[in-house]
């Protein structure tokens, strides 16, 4: 069987080949899948992206969606927008189930629907997932901080818990519970939501409630490290610690969270000692697991997976043996390249100038080479860290920085203006744009996990209708001949 023919059994799951051009399938519309589409519009190849989001995220705002300043759309544009204008791209929502090296297919399921695709070229771009380190089950109490139904999920349980405090209050109830926030994990995201908690409590809400002082909330942030924002060097993470407490943040650090229920947590020490923090609403922003399709591509490929599930790729981001398949971003390990946006982006363009190369007969290009452009964090409005080669910038600077930054690579002129109106209204006046939360926002993901297969549960299946057309056919059919029966007086008379 050649590459990426069909097999008769196949036939009525698959979708033909695009044209006669080269095949490029993208899995991932993030960074990578993005960016990797479009620097392949002006080649001669038909490009499928297959995601299982109709969105790109911009993940590094994603706690201003959770803290209310931004709305999901503004860092969450319809990919099919975005790429409307790049004839050669096709977007398809899926969830990619099976990568098929050999054959050069992809299987993808949606609402159990499936769908396979053929390829002559691929790049695997699906990022990473939240790590609980093996306490997957911490996840129900603690949601990470990887998508939109994250973001939107921990806005309505932040916002929520002061909504249930002034309940509790004005029933002459304890709620401290209720007014304790923890943020797990003191990397960028685990300060950049302790910071905006600790504003909201501190500034944004103190005049909208009238049983409780939310002044009075405790913002803990933990971490099992010995320091805040070690991949931002000691100096910085110091920096960064002083200026959470001033903000309200109580910071422990050493730390390793053991349990986590519905109503807190519990912490061990190094020595041994536990402490138990009450806290409804907390957050997970710790761990890091890359995702799932690495094992797959690692068992085709003997391309080993480190700690998180990274596969190793060869200098050139291609797998062992398949030198048509290209992973890039999150996914890989290289050299050790952070997960970081920059590193999806500029892998995802080389791998989309190696295939155009190659189409157009011209030499390999010489192995993937990071450029590091630098980091940043915010801690709250007027305060950030940043690094940018051997400098490292504090305060007002580094915060101008990431504005300008974060601006730039918000994904379309509408989503900037309006980023920038609520960032005026956020940081300049005190309030929040974007407070909106529901019930279902909530426990929504949970009450899906309860189901078997999650939404598929909740639709028909493809042929199930038609079975119900057939259904009412046939009961129709009975009901006519029961009339007929009675109109033609045919009843009792022996047949
Ligand atoms: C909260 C947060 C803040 C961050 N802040 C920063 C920052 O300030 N600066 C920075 O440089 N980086 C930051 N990062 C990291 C950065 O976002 C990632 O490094 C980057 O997104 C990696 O790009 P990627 O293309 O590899 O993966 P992603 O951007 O995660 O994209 C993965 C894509 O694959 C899709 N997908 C996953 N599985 C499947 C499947 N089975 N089938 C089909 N599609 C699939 C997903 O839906 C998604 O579209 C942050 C990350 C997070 C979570």
């Amino acid at each position: 069987m050649a590459a990426g023919d069909i097999t008769p059994e196949m036939s009525d799951r698959a979708i033909v080949r695009r044209s006669d051009r080269h095949q490029v399938v993208i899995i991932g519309s993030g960074f990578g899948g993005l960016f990797g589409t479009k620097a392949l519009r002006k080649a001669d190849v038909d490009v499928t992206m297959i995601a299982k989001t109709t969105h790109h995220l911009f993940q590094p705002l994603l706690y201003q969606v959770a803290t209310g300043i931004l709305s999901e759309g503004e860092i969450a544009p319809p990919t099919r927008e975005v790429l409307a204008n790049q004839e050669n791209a096709q977007v398809l929502l899926g969830e990619v189930t099976t990568v098929d090296l050999e054959n050069r297919l992809i299987t993808s399921h949606v609402l159990g629907r499936e769908l396979v695709t053929p390829y002559d070229s691929l790049i695997v771009a699906a990022g990473a997932g939240q790590s609980y380190f093996g306490n997957d089950h911490f996840a129900e109490f603690a949601p990470g901080m990887k998508s939109i139904d994250d973001a939107l999920e921990l806005r309505g349980r932040i916002f929520g818990a002061f909504e249930m405090a002034e309940l509790g209050a004005s029933r002459g109830e304890n709620v401290d519970h209720l007014l304790t926030f923890v943020v797990v994990g003191a990397g960028p995201t685990g300060v950049e939501m302790a910071g905006q908690i600790a504003e909201l409590a501190h500034r944004t809400l103190t005049r909208d409630f009238r049983a409780i002082t939310t002044r009075k909330a405790r913002v803990i942030l933990v971490d099992a490290a010995p320091q805040v924002l070690p991949p931002f060097g000691a100096k910085l993470g110091k920096w960064t610690q002083e200026k959470l407490e001033k903000l309200g943040v109580e910071v422990m650090l050493g730390a390793l969270v053991s349990q986590v229920d519905e109503r807190g947590l519990v912490v061990k020490y190094k020595d041994g000692t536990e402490k138990r923090i009450d806290a409804v609403a907390k957050v997970w922003a710790a761990g890091v697991q890359a995702n799932a399709l690495g094992k797959q591509l690692s068992a085709q490929t003997g391309a080993p997976l480190d700690r998180a599930g990274r596969i190793a790729v060869n200098p050139d981001l291609t797998l062992p043996g398949y030198p048509e398949v290209f992973v890039v971003g999150d996914m890989i390990s290289l050299d050790n390249l952070p997960g970081v946006a920059q590193v999806a982006i500029q892998g995802a363009k080389y791998a989309a100038k190696e295939i155009d190369g190659r189409l157009k007969g011209k030499p390999a290009q010489s192995p993937f080479k990071y450029f590091d452009k630098g980091s940043m964090a915010i801690i709250s409005r007027f305060r950030a860290v940043a690094m940018v080669g051997r400098l490292r910038l504090t305060g007002v600077i580094a915060w101008l920085m990431w504005l300008v930054v974060h601006l730039f690579y918000i994904t379309g002129f509408k989503n900037q203006f309006t980023a920038v109106l609520h960032w005026l209204i956020s940081f300049i006046g005190t309030g929040r744009s974007e407070r909106t939360s529901t019930e279902q926002q909530i426990f929504a993901r949970v009450a899906l996990q309860r189901l078997a297969r999650g939404a598929t549960d909740l639709v028909s299946q493809p042929g199930e209708f038609d079975d119900a057309e057939r259904r009412r056919a046939e009961l129709e059919a009975q009901a006519a001949e029961e009339a007929r029966l009675s109109d033609e007086n045919k009843r009792g008379v022996k047949v």
